[in-house]
């Protein structure tokens, strides 16, 4: 049976981008807060490996960004694709008005053990991992129930902050109503191993019917190989042989060491959703990042949002949270805020996905390349608008300074 173990005054369901974030900033502004994490450990291996701009932004307005910066990363400062056996550059963030210039390529472990380990300099901040959400405590909501290693337990909290991603448990738990988008893709993920004479390029790479993406990250490729909305069995029908084919039509120079595929389970499949909730929040619930709008891959903008959804969370919340009076308005001020920026990036990711996306999948030649592409390709100071999306997104948050922040 259940014993209520604490309370505290924020518990955060959840220790991924947006929760690290938040619990940290919570905690630098002096608020007790607790953030379970179900896994044992942050090594997972998919994450999402981009630290955007607005992110060092931020890290820098925090003061951290020369320690954030000594964590290995790659850096990438423009974004080209292939389209048959034209080459096109499509982002350019060299112009950005932000300190870094450029996307941070960083496993997200290395990023969310920097944020723990900053927390923990706060005595308010509180990580418990195999720490799982299993429901809501009850009448407005007062707290979570937990499974940990020990058993279950309950913690009490003025508010809960349900960030769990896109399977939420605390969103299921709330009842919340869900908007589901769809999308007509889902994502292979695999590595192989990289060498010193690559280019050093982090791509996309059209060719009929296919799509990848390559990541540089150093001593290997990170790839993502989309394909329609639950095709994974037509992919395994077909043989692991095909696919390693598949792969070397995209990327021949891959030839000799795609052999590393040695079964279907170096190959793992990301379920791709776009969804969001109608309502964010009831009373002493508000859920933020993937678990209140589940991004989709395109663009790799998710975690921006999510670190985004939590600066402004904080900077909203703290004084109520403080003064021991968070109410509805002040949690539907922090959806107000972070409502049309998600929408803006959820309507580009479904246009993308259903003019781009599925009609290369469903082509039979190579696609020409667009015309919006050919316009980037040909006027380089374009590229600046799509590196502005990606790497700031819409309505940058700002991390209040510590003194506004108390
Ligand atoms: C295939 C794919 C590729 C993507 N690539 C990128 C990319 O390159 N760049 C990018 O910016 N975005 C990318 N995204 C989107 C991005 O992954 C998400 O938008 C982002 O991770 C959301 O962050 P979050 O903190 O809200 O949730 P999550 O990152 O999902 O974190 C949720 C955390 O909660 C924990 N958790 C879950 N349930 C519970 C529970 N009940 N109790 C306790 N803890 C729990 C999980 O273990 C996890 O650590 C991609 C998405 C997909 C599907």
């Amino acid at each position: 049976m259940a014993v209520t173990s604490f309370k505290t005054t924020c518990c955060i369901a959840g220790g991924g981008p947006a929760g690290m974030m938040l619990g940290f900033l919570l905690a630098r502004a002096g608020i007790a807060v607790t953030v379970l994490e179900k896994h044992t450990d942050f090594l997972r291996d998919f994450r999402g490996d981009t630290i955007h701009p607005s992110t060092l932004e931020l890290m820098h307005e925090l003061g951290l960004l020369d320690e954030f910066l000594k964590v290995k990363h790659d850096k990438v400062d423009h974004l080209s694709g292939q389209i048959g056996n034209e080459v096109v550059t499509i982002a350019d963030f060299s112009h950005l008005p932000t300190q870094c210039k450029f996307v941070a390529l960083m496993p997200q472990w290395d990023f969310l053990n920097f944020l723990a380990a900053q927390g923990k300099r706060y005595p308010t901040f509180d990580l418990r991992m195999q720490h799982e959400a299993i429901g809501l405590i009850e009448g407005g909501v007062t707290g979570l129930r937990v499974k940990t290693p020990d058993g279950e337990i309950e913690i009490g909290a003025d508010l809960v902050v349900g960030c769990d991603g896109r399977r939420s448990d605390v969103r299921v738990s709330a009842g919340l109503a869900v908007d589901n988008i769809g999308t007509p893709i889902d994502v292979l993920w695999f590595r192989v191993s990289r060498r010193k004479d690559d280019t050093a390029e982090t791509f996309g790479h059209i060719e009929a019917g296919r799509l990848m993406v390559m990541l540089n990250r150093d001593d290997y490729w990170q790839c993502a190989y989309v394909i329609p909305k639950g095709g994974i069995d037509r992919v395994r029908e077909k043989g692991l042989p095909a696919f390693r084919d598949a792969v070397v039509a995209m990327s021949p120079f891959l030839r000799d060491r795609v052999d590393e595929l040695k079964s279907w389970d170096d190959i793992k499949l990301l379920t791709v959703a776009i969804d969001r909730l109608r309502q964010w929040h009831k009373p002493g619930l508000l859920c933020i990042g993937d678990a209140a709008h589940a991004m989709s891959p395109v663009g790799g903008v998710g975690i921006n949002l999510a670190i985004q959804d939590a600066v402004a969370a904080a900077n909203i919340l703290a004084g109520p949270l403080k003064a021991g009076r968070v109410t509805n308005a002040d949690l539907a001020a922090v959806q107000r805020r972070r409502m049309l920026p998600m929408k803006v990036i959820q309507w580009i990711q479904v246009q993308i996905q259903e003019r781009v996306l599925s009609a290369v999948l469903a082509s039979t030649k190579t696609p020409p390349v667009p015309w919006p592409v050919k316009m980037l390709n040909r006027f380089p100071v374009l590229r600046r608008l799509p590196a502005r999306l990606v790497g700031m997104g819409i309505r940058p948050e700002h991390v209040r300074t510590l003194e506004q922040a108390r």
